[in-house]
């Protein structure tokens, strides 16, 4: 099970929304998307720790995406944290951290690994290029694919005993009652969890490819219907929903909201329009996405 928080929704300017910043929890792994100002004292706010964060990972350099960053690793730092801290992000992350480090007289204790790509037994996080007015990367956090035993298919055969099972799992052929059973007619494949996050980005090809058959994709929805939209590389909400159904995704939701609207009504319905399973991704709420069994 993976639990999706919306921590900021907004953009551009601090707004009630909030700004940018997603929480990925996975089974004890807890990874932050974007960092806007403000990040750190809605988590506090709202009873989630941000101090078991495993690793931040900042889509590009504009303010309403990374100034709540150096403030929220000066606290990690604050309440002594220990534990390496996994940073992704543009090239110029780095440099910002160590002079804002530098100027604050700030010396964290606990090591900062900047990665490009995370990967450990169980998921992989890597990132893939937008098109927004600078530099700027989206993030793909993918649970891996699991082999299990097709334990309902054995039970059919009248075979219970868990050495059997065990067996056909290590991918080892057994002979039971004269008869072989080969691993491979028993494994079933559990396919991971998939979710993409663009960070800002107007509607583009590369986004298209990188997000195809995701089970959530979280993308830009700055504006309803605005021409400047693209000057500005931002998408509208129906340019998120067809990037959503050219992707064949499973569901989508519009972030990066624009303080400009009060209501999301017309957002959602113009979405809706060619992506049904469109939903807004309200401030300070959370989505869960379970696997299929
Ligand atoms: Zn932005
Ligand atoms: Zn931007």
């Amino acid at each position: 099970m993976i639990i999706v928080y919306f921590i900021g929704t907004g953009g551009g300017a601090p707004n009630k929304r909030g700004l940018p910043a997603i929480m990925i929890r996975r089974e004890g792994f807890d990874a932050l998307f974007d960092c806007g100002e403000g990040t750190q004292w809605r988590m506090m706010e709202h009873n989630l720790s941000f101090m078991k964060i495993k690793l931040i990972g900042i889509t590009h350099m504009h303010g309403d995406h990374v100034l709540g960053l150096p403030g929220m690793i000066e606290t990690m730092g604050m309440y002594s944290r220990k534990e390496p801290l996994f940073l992704m992000g543009p090239k110029e992350l780095k440099e910002f951290l160590e002079d804002i480090f530098k100027k604050t007289y700030f010396y964290p204790n606990f090591e900062i690994q900047i990665i490009d790509k995370y990967e450990d037994e169980n998921i992989k996080i890597s990132t893939f290029e937008t098109c927004h007015t600078i530099e700027s990367q989206g993030y793909l956090f993918e649970e891996k694919d699991r082999l299990k035993i097709d334990i309902d298919k054995l039970r059919k055969e009248g075979i219970k005993d868990w050495r059997v099972i065990r067996m056909l799992k290590e991918g080892k052929r057994v002979e039971i009652n004269g008869k072989v059973l080969l691993p491979e007619d028993y494994l079933i494949v559990k396919k991971g969890i998939r979710i993409a996050y663009t960070g800002d980005t107007g509607p583009c090809e590369k986004v298209i490819n990188a997000v195809k058959d995701v089970d959530l994709l979280i993308h830009d929805s700055t504006f309803i219907d605005e021409k400047e939209a693209y000057k500005y590389g931002h998408s509208n909400s129906y340019d998120a929903a067809y990037v959503a159904l050219k992707a064949n995704v499973k569901r989508l939701a519009l972030f990066h909201i624009s303080p400009r609207y009060d209501d999301t009504y017309e957002m959602l319905i113009m979405a809706k329009r060619i992506f049904e399973k469109t939903f807004i991704a309200e401030p300070l709420s959370y989505y869960i996405i379970r696997q299929k069994e």
